[in-house]
């Protein structure tokens, strides 16, 4: 059996308040025995944590505030979460997730990007890397990270940008997160994959989003990496063990696991 990291997993939602056991019983029989949780907002800090020391040979966190969740208020989510960060940094391997999404909404687009700016210089002050969410805002955050560069650099989580910002992020050192979108049917991004070097791709879920075929539209978890890492062999042209070796590897060295 191969061994799997999912390298972005927000198997703390209430979506598996009813069925949490299973699903990691689901995970490991997969191989998939290292889970990485990224943090939304100051909201998901207790469930997380305590989901986190449950299964601590499993889990691993990150810490941050989700771009969606910027919003008039936003100094008191960065206030909470620096708080957490800077007595617990031990306990958070990255800065996530944090970025820009101008897809649902401009509104605070200025916001978002103080927000992510301040949180890449806690990343540095702490000497994390950081999980970055990008919609619709490819230019703004290459903008931000050529101006505000992470020493430990990243990963593009959930890739959704064009080839060129994919070998723009490779040539700065960045991974690129992929995961159930590149088995559905009819995708740019199975394109992307085929051209990237497979010592910059980070396997994930999203669960409980964007499920994999053959399971798209439901509840995605964090076993269906499997699926995402056979699709990726078939494009690469490599064997499953290659990918699940590479890409474990390549979590291990950003994380530092
Ligand atoms: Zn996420």
């Amino acid at each position: 059996m191969v061994q799997l990291i999912d390298t972005h997993s927000h198997l703390y939602d209430e979506a598996f308040d009813e069925d949490i056991d299973i699903v990691i019983n689901n995970a490991l029989e997969k191989g998939v025995t290292k889970i990485i949780l990224p943090a939304i907002d100051s909201s998901t800090i207790e469930r997380q944590k305590k989901l986190s020391a449950s299964y601590p040979d499993i889990f691993y966190q990150m810490i941050g505030v989700h771009p969606t969740s910027i919003k008039e208020d936003y100094r008191k989510e960065l206030d909470v979460v620096y708080n957490e960060i800077s007595t617990n940094a031990d306990s958070y391997l990255a800065i996530g997730e944090v970025g820009l999404d101008y897809y649902w909404d401009t509104t605070f687009a200025h916001e978002q990007q103080t927000a992510l700016i301040t949180q890449i210089e806690w990343a540095n002050k702490y000497q994390k890397p950081v999980a970055l969410h990008v919609r619709n805002a490819y230019t703004e955050m290459f903008e931000v990270l050529e101006k505000h560069s992470v020493d430990r650099r990243g990963v593009l989580h959930c890739f959704s940008g064009t080839l060129s910002d994919a070998k723009r992020a490779v040539d700065m050192g960045y991974m690129l997160g992929i995961g159930g979108v590149v088995t559905f049917k009819k995708n740019e991004l199975a394109k992307i994959v085929a051209e990237l070097p497979l010592q910059n791709i980070l396997l994930e879920t999203d669960a409980p989003y964007l499920a994999p075929t053959p399971y798209r539209g439901k509840r995605n978890e964090s076993a269906y990496v499997l699926n995402v890492a056979q699709i990726v062999a078939e494009i690469k042209n490599t064997s499953l063990e290659q990918v699940a070796e590479t890409t474990l590897q390549n979590a291990v060295e950003l994380f530092g696991i």
